[in-house]
């Protein structure tokens, strides 16, 4: 393998920069020409290449966001784009793509590998820990401590007028952000699409709650049945008309900042795996950490389910929040 191209897709994570860095010091090292496609597919398309080097990459293991930009490209939905995408990739002779992203950008590869036969692996880029095949996705660490710092903080505020907050944290398909990140801030409730008969079982437990509790905190997933955060707190204040209850939806915050340190060493794990991967002629995978250890898993199964939440953690929330 003599030439290698490299690029960031779907939503942007805290961590796909140390991942970038580690593929293009990687292919470096095995003196293979690396380039990196800007704004993801869409630069395939367009044709938007940058050769890379080992200092292209200097200076960016700590910071969010990608250097490479991303996009999420409509036109790679039709054959059409898709057919530029693969002109893209033969015209500059490119043998293997690193695909940096989420179960989209992993689709989306599944699709191409029909019409072209360059072969792609991926690396699990998304805050929202939802694929198959790794125990952690890049960027889900570090948007888990997002979350708990700024709720930590609205805990202080909560605590002091003794108020109500509703916290709505990303994740339109997985709670596993807002389930996590609920533990982890001692949350008196949680809302998340996995589990269905939520609401109810909220109300009562806030009616049972401990009487001199000041503060709650109930956090809920962006695709959380009941329709989000403005929805549960309009209902909690029917329920407790006494209750002074607040709505705080923590948004794109979540994505960015500089990624953890476990982030960089698990991003940089894969990244340099990625490459060398390509090297031993593996395709159509998407590259994992499971049980500390790197794995491989074809595409199709990656993105087939998400991983569901261990029901057991919501009972336990339930007991510890009492
Ligand atoms: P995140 O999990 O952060 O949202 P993602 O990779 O899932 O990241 P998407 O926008 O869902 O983000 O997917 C990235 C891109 O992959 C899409 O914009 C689209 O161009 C391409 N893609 C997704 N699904 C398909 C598909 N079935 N066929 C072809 N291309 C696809």
């Amino acid at each position: 393998m003599k030439k290698i191209a490299v690029f960031t897709s779907g939503g942007d994570s805290p961590g796909m920069n140390a991942c970038l860095r580690a593929v293009v010091r990687t292919a470096v090292h095995h003196n293979i020409e690396v380039y990196g496609i800007r704004f993801g597919y869409e630069g395939m398309i367009d044709g938007d290449l940058v050769r890379m080097n080992a200092k292209s990459v200097a200076n960016i293991i700590h910071r969010g966001g990608t250097i490479l930009k991303t996009a999420r490209s409509k036109r790679f939905l039709t054959l059409e784009g898709r057919t530029l995408a693969k002109a893209t990739l033969e015209k500059n002779g490119i043998e293997g793509v690193v695909a940096i992203g989420g179960d989209g950008t992993f689709r989306g590869a599944v699709e191409f590998s029909k019409i072209c036969a360059v072969p792609f692996v991926g690396c699990p880029g998304t805050i929202d820990n939802d694929l198959l095949g790794t125990d952690i996705t890049i960027g889900y660490d570090t948007a888990l401590n997002t979350v708990v710092e700024a709720v930590d903080k609205i805990r202080d505020t909560a605590e002091s007028h003794s108020r109500v907050f509703v916290v709505e944290v990303m994740g339109r398909d997985s709670g596993l952000l807002a389930l996590y990140g609920g533990i982890g801030v001692g949350a008196e409730g949680i809302l998340i699409p996995e589990s269905s008969q939520d609401l109810g079982n909220l109300v009562e437990r806030l009616r049972q709650s401990r009487s001199d509790k000041h503060s709650k905190i109930i956090l809920v997933a962006e695709g959380d049945e009941t329709g989000g955060a403005m929805n549960v707190g309009q209902l909690i204040g029917e329920h407790f008309p006494d209750l002074d209850v607040r709505i705080s939806v923590l948004g794109h915050i979540q994505r960015g900042g500089a990624p953890s340190c476990m982030e960089r060493v698990n991003a940089s794990r894969m990244g340099h795996a990625a490459v060398e991967a390509l090297m031993q002629g593996r395709k159509q995978e998407m590259i994992g950490i499971k049980n500390n250890q790197v794995s491989f898993t074809p595409f199709e199964k990656a993105v087939k389910e998400h991983i569901v939440p261990d029901a057991g953690l919501l009972r336990m929330m339930e007991v510890l929040a009492h």
